[in-house]
């Protein structure tokens, strides 16, 4: 059927990070969905770093595939090299970290989407919205057609009336090679909306040929490599590609100074406010001026391309400048361009006008998603696809939102965070943004989040299944451990090895195995233990979550504790349209930040910033609490 006739359940406007999460969510819950991007080519792309995960972000990526979602299975099929960081610290901040083949990563999210049913695809680029009063309907492209839907997800990314910079050369584009998105900024605006203006670069990417590596110190991959799915279909790495650690020098630095004159940061072309913890690197040399060095990842693009990410070296200074700085870098000496580095300015609409499920608060139907609201990272986007992907197929079926609590999800916090106290800069995940960490590890998302997929329809009746025996068997583990007593002949050994203090007398398994000197592997010649787990057949992701039980149970109770309070308030709804300015014994700063952000519960209203303790209590007062 031609997709002038159809009228569809969800249209997604972009191929992005956002927008392939979006798509095959909405098409995996059986909504007749269609991707409109403008280059099929490059769905997925990714625009800057050739990596996910991370600190906080590497969480989310496993949230998102206890979900369903694709992110983690693209990711773990195309990598190169894998990292668990901060392993020296406690689980909670773990943080998986993968480098992907940029090629295969955006060939193997377009295989995937093609394999999802329910799901067309259209390249094109929309220009315009189709309102009925206040509803989306549909779409208008550059072609001319006029395509209809149930629902909308917008998920443009940097591409909204986008403006490259390099040194003192500005020009229309989403990103290097490629045209910015006129129109849509504009029909939302003349309805009403609110948008504002925020910035984003890249470092220079180079000829890894050019490139003298003995001068640089190598950083090689995890030797016990992981994966992001918990599906079977991946499998951890056994080859990988090495990084390059190298740095600046004040010859580089005084050599970028050179060029500040001319650079659009510094000039005042770029007004825009730029991610606060990925600086350019003029920013840093200005920032920090004392600092004599900053450190430079070298970074394979890919398995055979010699093409090298510069990471560290994001830059909009005149190319002249970027050539004669990154010469003067150790190993850098003879280095050949593939592309120099550029800054970025586009639309985003403040995120503070939305709902919790990314439906706009100003017209019905219609979802944003990803670097529109304002956030920046591939993680961060696919995240907000998926739930918007999600929320449209429910909004068609005339279900119920689907919602994440800041205790159930790192993806809970992101979009609490968004809608709530909205950001002026672009916002970016942290494990210190979450206030139960503990609670949200990177290696239990399954057992938080997969049962929830399942009731949606985006994870199968056998996936759920292995979730649930995972659980149980670690329920079955904990119970033996409390109750199993091993002589002290046993054990002494044990602590012997570690110049721990022995004991006199025998004592139940989880006494000892809690001790934070002292891990699973350690007690391999306990001979009861063995045999319960060969006769329970439990595997090492079974004894890594009794593990954690067992060492931060303290901490894991405490934050549930905290978490039902605050969810209890969270059950105290306000009335939608709740009209604060006849509350008078409120503030005035917490009339005005109510009456814009129309929290849901009493919760929400406690976490927008400028209500204080005190305008909680006359709410929960009013509300007859
Ligand atoms: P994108 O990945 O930008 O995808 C948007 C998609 O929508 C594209 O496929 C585009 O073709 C399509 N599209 C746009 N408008 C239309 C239209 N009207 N019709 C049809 N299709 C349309 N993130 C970091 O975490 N750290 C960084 O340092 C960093 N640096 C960056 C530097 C640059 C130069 C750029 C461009 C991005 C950078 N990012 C960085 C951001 C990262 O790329 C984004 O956060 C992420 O890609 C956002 O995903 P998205 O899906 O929202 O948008």
């Amino acid at each position: 059927m031609s997709l002038f006739s159809t009228t569809y359940d969800v249209i997604v406007v972009g191929g992005g990070h956002a927008g392939s999460e979006a798509a095959a969510a909405a098409a995996n819950m059986g909504a007749h969905t269609l991707l409109i991007t403008m280059n099929l080519q490059n769905i997925a792309q990714m625009s800057c770093n050739p990596a996910m995960g991370g600190i906080a972000k590497g969480q989310i990526v496993r949230e998102i595939d206890a979900l369903g979602g694709y992110s983690a299975i693209v990711t773990d099929k195309t990598a190169i090299q894998f990292k668990m960081l901060n392993k020296s610290k406690g689980p909670a901040m773990w943080s998986p970290r993968a480098q992907s083949d940029r090629m295969q990563f955006a060939e193997c999210w377009r295989t995937m989407l093609e394999q999802t049913k329910n799901l067309d695809f259209y390249q094109d680029s929309v220009n315009g919205l189709l309102f009925e009063q206040d509803k989306i309907i549909g779409v208008k492209t550059a072609l001319g057609l006029e395509i209809k839907s149930k629902t909308v997800v917008i998920t443009a990314g940097t591409f909204l009336n986008g403006l490259i910079h390099i040194g003192d050369k500005s020009f229309g584009g989403g990103r290097a090679g490629e045209g910015a998105s006129k129109g849509i900024t504009e029909d939302l605006v003349a309805k009403g909306f609110e948008a504002g203006r925020m910035k984003t670069g890249t470092p220079p990417r180079v000829d890894g040929r050019s490139l003298d590596y003995s001068k640089m110190i190598e950083q090689p991959g995890d030797e016990n490599t992981e994966k992001f799915s918990y599906l079977p279909v991946t499998k951890n790495l056994t080859k990988q590609r090495s990084c390059w650690l190298t740095y600046t020098n004040p010859k580089v630095h005084n050599l970028l100074r050179e060029g500040f004159e001319r650079s659009p940061m510094f000039n005042g072309r770029i007004k825009s406010t730029g991610p606060r913890y990925c600086p350019s690197v003029e920013d840093k040399v200005n920032r920090f001026a004392t600092k004599e060095r900053h450190q430079i990842f070298v970074e394979p693009e890919g398995w055979t391309t010699c093409e090298m990410y510069v990471n560290g070296f994001s830059t909009s200074l005149p190319e002249d400048i970027q050539d004669k700085a990154i010469r003067a870098i150790e190993g850098f000496e003879n280095v050949k361009f593939f592309r120099y580095g550029y800054a970025i300015e586009y639309d985003y609409f403040p995120p503070t006008q939305l709902t919790h499920s990314l439906e706009t608060k100003l017209v019905k139907n219609l979802f944003f998603a990803g670097q529109i609201n304002g956030t920046t990272g591939y993680e961060e986007a696919a995240a907000q696809g998926l739930m918007a992907g999600v929320n449209a197929a429910l909004k068609v079926q005339g279900k119920d939102s689907f919602i994440l609590k800041r205790n159930e999800a790192y993806i809970g916090v992101l979009i609490d965070d968004l809608i709530t106290k909205g950001t002026e800069e672009p916002y970016r995940m942290f494990t210190s943004r979450a206030e139960y960490r503990t609670l949200l590890r990177q290696d239990n998302a399954d057992l938080r989040l997969t049962p929830k997929a399942f009731e949606l329809g985006l994870a199968s009746k056998e996936r759920n299944d292995r979730v649930l025996e995972k659980q149980r068997k670690t329920n079955l583990l904990i119970q033996f451990l409390e109750k199993t007593s091993v002589k002290q002949e046993e054990i002494n050994p044990i602590l012997e090895a570690k110049n721990l203090a022995l004991v006199n007398q025998s004592m139940k398994l989880f006494k000892i195995a809690a001790r934070p000197q002292l891990n699973f592997s350690d007690f391999k010649n306990v001979k009861k233990l063995n045999i319960f787990i060969l006769d329970n057949n439990i595997d090492s992701a079974i004894i890594e979550q009794a593990e954690i039980h067992l060492k931060y149970s303290g901490y894991i109770a405490k934050e549930k504790n905290n978490a039902d309070k605050l969810n209890r308030l969270e059950n105290v709804m306000i009335p939608s349209q709740f009209n604060y300015q006849k509350v008078k014994s409120l503030s005035f700063e917490a009339r005005e930040k109510l009456s814009k952000i129309q929290p849901t519960s009493i919760s929400q209203a406690s976490r927008i910033s400028g209500v204080s303790p005190s305008d909680i209590s006359v709410l929960l007062v009013y509300m007859g609490r």
